[in-house]
């Protein structure tokens, strides 16, 4: 059982701390969020225990251990919750189990009558950059009620040294927020201490986690979409990680008070990047890389891996490389072009075979002149690793093979006169 209880607040010098006690694995002990933004924006910040049911949903299904919540939850939410968004996340994991989650009482939570505008991660990345184009005050055509207002960073487990990443990404969040006429919010929770599996299999519910705590200033939170819709799925043929699931799970997880969707799952990555390359005031703040490295006194991107290398090559496409050609390693790119060139053969070969629908378009090997030497190596390369992986498929152990039973028409019509009628039961 995972308990959650004696829900608060406290103001500490520069942020904010939502906290409940919790006891899990046999030890009662204090969890908490931290929140920065400015005072003013602190003091209309209230905890939200359905904050705290998501930030410890995965860790108890990972347990197999329901949630007691001594607390009051909106009565939609949790319906849904417990009805549907607990036995997808069961689908598409199976280390997670089917749980029930236990309220001390429900309430609705009404939507605010005023607006409050729109929050969406803003990590700089291709994602949250192409939402920040589409939904930012400059926007077209958007509702007000998507109107981003908010630009947030979660400290949730996605940094690898959170120490060292989650105030220089903040503070670049700011200065985006500033120059685009948002406002930026941080948030930060000790999570990863109650996880199993890497931050990828559990990404959607901890931002939700976070994103719930700001329940009390904002009406709309975007995620920004990773997968194109023609990937999306529980099941095994979509991508492991969670946010092959956002747009069916985020709904799920929304009450009045909160609405969330899967912002610009409608564009493939490809589009996304051109439009960011092509259009985006904010295409110098680009940071992509999770192998970044520190040339010239600042972080630059490492120019080498795959989301780097499809971002310039895309640029390189458009004819705008020496546009963005500042904010990466140019040296390794240059140097390691060959080698780029032959895993984007392996990796496309690859996807064709596993997931074609993420698979990069033909047209774009064809626009960029690969040299026949890559596309030689790369695709031996590809089908070594395809073979390699089939044998292994041959030696895994299977069920006994055999002919399906089937039952003869007649024998079935027999058993089914056999159900006593409903006068004949006694
Ligand atoms: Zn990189």
């Amino acid at each position: 059982m995972v308990s959650l209880s004696r829900f608060g607040r406290r103001e500490i010098p520069g942020a904010l701390e939502l906290f409940c006690n919790v006891e899990i694995d046999n030890r009662s002990e204090e969890f908490a969020f931290r929140i920065f933004a400015e005072s003013s924006v602190l003091a209309r910040i209230s905890p939200q225990p359905a904050a705290f049911v998501l930030a410890f949903l995965i860790p108890a299904m990972e347990r197999g251990e329901d949630i007691f919540v001594d607390a009051s939850l909106d009565h939609a939410f949790l319906h849904r919750l417990q009805t549907y968004a607990i036995s997808m996340l069961a689908s598409k994991n199976s280390a997670f189990k089917k749980i029930d989650v236990h309220a001390a009482g429900t309430h609705h939570v009404k939507a605010s009558s005023i607006n409050l505008g729109a929050m969406t991660g803003m990590s700089c990345g291709v994602d949250s950059l192409r939402t920040l184009m589409v939904y930012g005050p400059d926007g077209e055509n958007v509702p007000d009620k998507y109107r981003l207002k908010w630009l947030s960073v979660f400290d949730v487990g996605a940094f690898h040294d959170s120490e060292l990443q989650f105030h220089p990404a903040l503070d670049r969040a700011k200065s985006v927020a500033e120059r685009s006429g948002c406002q930026a919010i941080g948030v930060s929770a000790q999570m990863q201490q109650y996880y199993s599996q890497e931050f990828a299999k559990s990404c959607t519910v901890r931002n939700v986690a976070a994103a719930m705590c700001l329940t009390d200033i904002t009406d709309t939170y975007l995620v920004s979409s990773t997968y194109p819709w023609n990937v999306i799925g529980a099941d095994k043929r979509a991508p492991t990680a969670m946010e092959a699931v956002d747009p069916i799970l985020l709904p799920l997880l929304s009450h009045d008070g909160l609405e969330m969707f899967s912002a610009c799952a409608n564009e493939g990555r490809h589009n996304k990047v051109l439009e960011i390359i092509d259009r985006s005031p904010f295409v110098h703040e680009i940071d992509m890389c999770t192998r970044a490295v520190v040339k010239r006194d600042y972080r630059i991107n490492c120019g080498t891996c795959q989301k780097c290398a499809d971002f310039l090559l895309a640029a390189e496409l458009i004819g705008k490389l020496d546009y963005v050609a500042h904010r990466f390693d140019m040296e390794a790119f240059n140097r390691r072009r060959f080698r780029i060139y032959q895993r984007i053969v392996t990796d496309t070969v690859i996807m064709r075979w596993t997931y074609p629908n993420l698979a990069r378009p033909l047209d774009i090997e064809k626009s960029l002149k690969v040299p026949f030497g890559s596309i030689f190596l790369g695709s031996f390369a590809a089908y070594c690793i395809l073979v390699t992986r089939w044998i292994k498929t041959l030696f895994k152990k299977r069920p006994p093979r055999g002919k399906p039973q089937t039952v003869p028409l007649s024998r079935l019509q027999a058993a089914v006169n056999k159900v006593p009628k409903p006068d004949q039961i006694s």
